[in-house]
């Protein structure tokens, strides 16, 4: 897949949304949320995650993708252990009971990307029942 051919789109598919459920085995107790309008891109929570759940969301200048970076944690890997809690200089990172942190992740995450390319677009958006379009925006040229 070559870069001219990918979009960024809001990510619909994000394990957060779908709840998936975990066969054979209870959830954790606690999951792991970040309030992105107060993470400031740091990455310090990414080093201290033991199975690697900690996401990077590139900031919204493609030229320059680590100004106002932030992150977000993949509920579906996150184990609730709280290091990341802990290590976040700015505490941005609350722990939530299981449940409790679908919602939260709904009205703290401002961000979420998926990269995709055009031509999986619509395939995506039948297995999903979404509606995406790859907006104009974030086009070649614009982003020039
Ligand atoms: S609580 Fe632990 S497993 Fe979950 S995201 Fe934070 S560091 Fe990773
Ligand atoms: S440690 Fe806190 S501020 Fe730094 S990237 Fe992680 S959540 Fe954001």
């Amino acid at each position: 897949m070559s870069d001219e051919t990918l979009v960024v789109v809001e990510n619909p598919y994000h394990t957060a949304r779908l709840k998936p459920a975990r066969k054979g085995k209870k959830g954790p107790k606690l999951l792991a949320v970040v309030h992105q309008s107060g993470c400031t891109g740091c990455e310090v929570c990414i080093q201290g995650c033991p199975v690697d759940s900690i996401e990077l969301v590139a900031g919204p200048d493609s030229s320059n993708p680590e100004f106002r970076q932030t992150v977000e944690i993949d509920l579906a890997r996150c184990i609730g252990c709280q290091n990341c809690s802990q290590d976040c200089p700015w505490e941005t990172i609350t722990m939530y009971q299981h449940d409790d942190a679908f919602i939260a992740w709904g009205n703290e995450t401002l961000k979420s990307e998926l990269y995709v390319s055009e031509e999986n677009l619509e395939e995506l958006n039948k297995q999903y029942g979404v509606s995406l379009d790859a907006p104009a925006a974030q086009s070649e040229e614009e982003s020039a």
